[in-house]
């Protein structure tokens, strides 16, 4: 557009434009079906369409094409698919596209920022947010992979939560039972990274020693553990962010880290265990992760004389970088004389690996069922 406005009597390409995207949109009859050239003249008819498209769209019914009702009508002829929508800083795409985009998002519990149909910032971070989600590149592109992901939600689900939706698909992805899954344990620190020391304890070495023991039963019903670092003293530890991405490499079903905690205060005690969740928003946590941190607490908690420190929501690297469910489990507290000479005792250390593997068993139990309400929605009939 050239000039600021177009309104009734102006004439000239522009407004042959806006009598192009009236009549797609169906506002206007096409000149073209009656075999002639497309009408340059904002008459009558151009005026009475602007205004009831300005009325759809909650603007001013003016009859004027102004910057805004020129930027909605050129932004109606998208649908979502048509194009690949990425967020640009110059120019920012803007359309019913986007719009649809960010309703979608919104309907799945992502934020999407401003409903306004201009692919800006907020728009960007709430779809990357939804491909980590569905487990596909985070590139903040709208492109064929992402569209092909929403179709398959679409069609299988509605009502948002992905995250649970993926978890639930994942939870028997090898089938049901525990034997064949793939779990990786986490022993937190390590190498010259000792962790919490206090009584007598180094943490590293508390909680390498659990794997092992989680390792050992693991192995013995038919699962596959890997352990995310050796127990070299010289070798460096891994950073969390590293071991998310071995759990990711490995595709395992399950992560399980382990810690135990220190405090200034010699009182602060117990056993308290972690799953991903930002508590904002319901899409943004671990359905999964909140089921088997409930479970595997209440088994410590029942078998032991730990203090019951419960079960919380966090979004600590380990549990927010791996696509799997993870928990982390902080087994006691060294800086406490009385959890200190518990965790000291190999007996405990055994009793808490077997209800590790009592909390999986109950998780992979093949009628255990975390799927949300699941509608299949009808195959159009053609
Ligand atoms: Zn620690």
């Amino acid at each position: 557009m050239t000039q600021q406005s177009y309104r009734l009597g102006d004439h000239g390409p522009a407004v042959t434009q806006i009598r192009s995207h009236l009549s797609m949109l169906g506002l206007l009859s096409d000149d073209r079906a009656e075999g002639l050239e497309w009408d340059a003249e904002f008459d009558g008819t151009v005026d009475a369409a602007v205004r009831a498209f300005q009325q759809q769209r909650g603007l001013i019914a003016d009859g004027v094409v102004g910057t805004s009702t020129w930027r909605r009508l050129d932004g109606a002829r998208w649908t979502l698919g048509d194009r690949v929508l990425r967020y640009g800083t110059r120019h920012m795409q803007h359309g019913d596209d986007v719009t649809a985009l960010q309703n979608r998002l919104l309907d799945l519990g992502f934020d999407p920022g401003r409903i306004d149909g201009i692919f800006g910032p907020d728009t960007e971070r709430g779809l990357m947010e939804l491909q980590r989600n569905l487990g596909i590149p985070a590139d903040g592109l709208c492109g064929p992979v992402t569209f092909r992901s929403l179709d398959r939600l679409a069609r299988t689900v509605v009502g948002g939560e992905p995250q649970r939706i993926r978890e639930a698909e994942r939870l028997h992805h090898r089938g049901p039972g525990l034997a064949g899954k793939v779990i990786v344990i986490d022993p937190g620190h390590g190498g010259r990274d000792s962790g919490v020391c206090a009584n007598d304890l180094r943490e590293a070495d508390v909680v390498a020693d659990l794997a092992s023991r989680i390792e050992g039963r693991l192995g013995a019903v038919g699962v596959t553990a890997f352990l995310t670092r050796g127990t070299n003293p010289d070798a460096p530890a891994p950073t969390e962010v590293e071991r998310a991405s071995f759990a990711n490499e490995v595709d395992a079903d399950l992560v399980i880290s382990l810690h135990t905690d220190g405090h200034d205060s010699p009182h602060a005690q117990g056993v308290a265990t972690f799953y991903y969740g930002s508590g904002a928003s319901e899409a943004t946590h671990s359905v999964i992760g909140e089921a088997f941190a409930d479970l595997v607490q209440r088994e410590i908690v029942a078998r032991t004389d730990l203090h019951d420190g419960r079960s919380d929501a966090k979004t600590w690297d380990i549990l927010q970088r791996t696509r799997m469910p993870a928990v982390r489990i902080d087994v006691g507290y060294l800086t406490h004389p009385g959890d200190a000479a518990r965790l000291a005792d190999p007996a405990l250390r055994d009793t808490i690996a077997g209800a590790v593997l009592v909390a999986l068993q109950q998780l992979y139990q093949p009628t255990t069922d975390l799927r949300p309400h699941v509608v299949q929605v009808p195959t159009p009939v053609s």
